[in-house]
């Protein structure tokens, strides 16, 4: 059984800033990081907010440089998954893909994926014109009309990205008004191209073999309408990954894990970070600050060894400590 200091389970912005920062503690970390380093960021044609980048970064760009920075701080990134978790006398044993590993401490940072709207066709459909990622598929969809169901940051910042290549972007949404930031609702609803249909809700996709359209149902007139669509992305919001900790933590009733301050969870030796936080807002910056946070707390539960200790709770002792 290997060991080492912290395991971080997860390798989006959370996880990786959470590897970086306990191995430049000093501390033997291992980065469990899922299929591909970045998480939700990856697919992000520009990823906006972040400090450092005022044009907006691509995810293809910037998440490979999170990774890179992590283990040039000396941490190792392993494209593996956390299948199971049991606490020991010292720490935690860790099922990872190839077999069972030892830490100390570990930090869950498995973030989230993208919901799915439960209809009827979807699931026939998922990849053949349904997405979850428009600069993967934006060039596929170039000069048609395509449907963006969702009405917050993500859905708009795809429909901004769509709206590149497609014709027309519908953007569905089921509320009264747009829920997104309005660095995004303004630029949406001032695009050419782009149409907002607000009090809509999608409730069938159409098409045998690939997507045609949707069947929407306006609120307000509570009718139903068939609308020609070539591609459908979807944005209704966000899973935790927390099903492999389901029986070990009291998750809250969106399935996220209740943290205090110095992101403990309510096990020894157990931290989280990230989006899978209770009351992360689920952006980048505030998901790696988090990451930070989290491996400055679990640094300092290796040092002290005391799970209470109070310093612990602020990770109050300077910027450098
Ligand atoms: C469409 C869209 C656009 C966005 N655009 C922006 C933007 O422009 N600016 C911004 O600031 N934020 C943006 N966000 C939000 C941002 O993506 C999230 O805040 C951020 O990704 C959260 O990071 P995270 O590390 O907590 O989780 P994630 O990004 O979800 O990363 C979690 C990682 O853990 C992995 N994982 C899951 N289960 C396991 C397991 N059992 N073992 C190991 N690994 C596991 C996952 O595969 C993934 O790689 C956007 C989100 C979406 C959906």
């Amino acid at each position: 059984m290997s060991d080492f200091e912290v395991i971080v389970a997860g390798g989006g912005v959370a996880g990786l800033t959470a590897g970086l920062h306990s191995a430049r503690a000093g501390r033997a970390t291992l980065v469990l990081g899922g299929n591909a380093p970045g998480g939700l960021l990856l697919s992000i044609e520009k990823i906006e907010g972040v400090p450092g980048f005022p044009e907006g970064v691509p995810g293809y760009d910037f998440c490979p440089m999170l990774q890179e920075h992590a283990e040039d701080a000396g941490a190792e990134v392993r494209m593996q998954e956390l299948a199971a978790l049991e606490p020991t006398d010292d720490g935690w044993r860790v099922t990872a893909d190839d077999g069972e590993l030892h830490a100390q401490a570990v930090i869950l940072a498995t973030g989230a994926r993208l919901k799915h709207l439960d209809v009827p066709g979807e699931e026939r459909l998922q990849g053949r014109g349904i997405s979850h990622c428009a600069s993967c598929d934006a060039p596929l969809l170039r000069d048609r009309i395509v449907g963006v169901v969702g009405g917050g940051d993500s859905a708009l910042q795809e429909a901004l990205t769509l709206a590149e290549a497609a014709s027309e972007v519908i953007v569905l949404h089921r509320g009264e008004e747009l829920d997104a930031q309005a660095t995004y609702s303004q630029r949406a609803e001032e695009h050419p191209t782009i149409t907002v249909r607000l009090q809509t809700v999608v409730e069938e996709i159409l098409g045998e073999e690939k997507v045609q359209g949707v069947r929407a149902r306006d609120l307000t007139a509570d009718a139903a309408e068939d609308i020609e669509l070539a591609g459908v992305f979807v944005y209704v919001g966000l899973q935790p990954n927390t099903e492999v900790l389901h029986d070990r933590l009291d998750l809250d009733e969106q399935r996220r894990i209740a943290t205090d301050a110095a992101n403990r969870t309510e096990l020894p030796g157990l931290f989280a970070a990230g989006y899978v936080r209770r009351g992360s807002l689920g952006q980048a910056a505030i998901s790696a600050g988090d990451g930070a946070n989290a491996a400055k707390a679990a640094h300092r539960y290796l040092q002290t060894g005391d799970w209470a200790h109070e310093a612990l709770a602020a990770v109050t002792g300077g910027p450098h400590a």
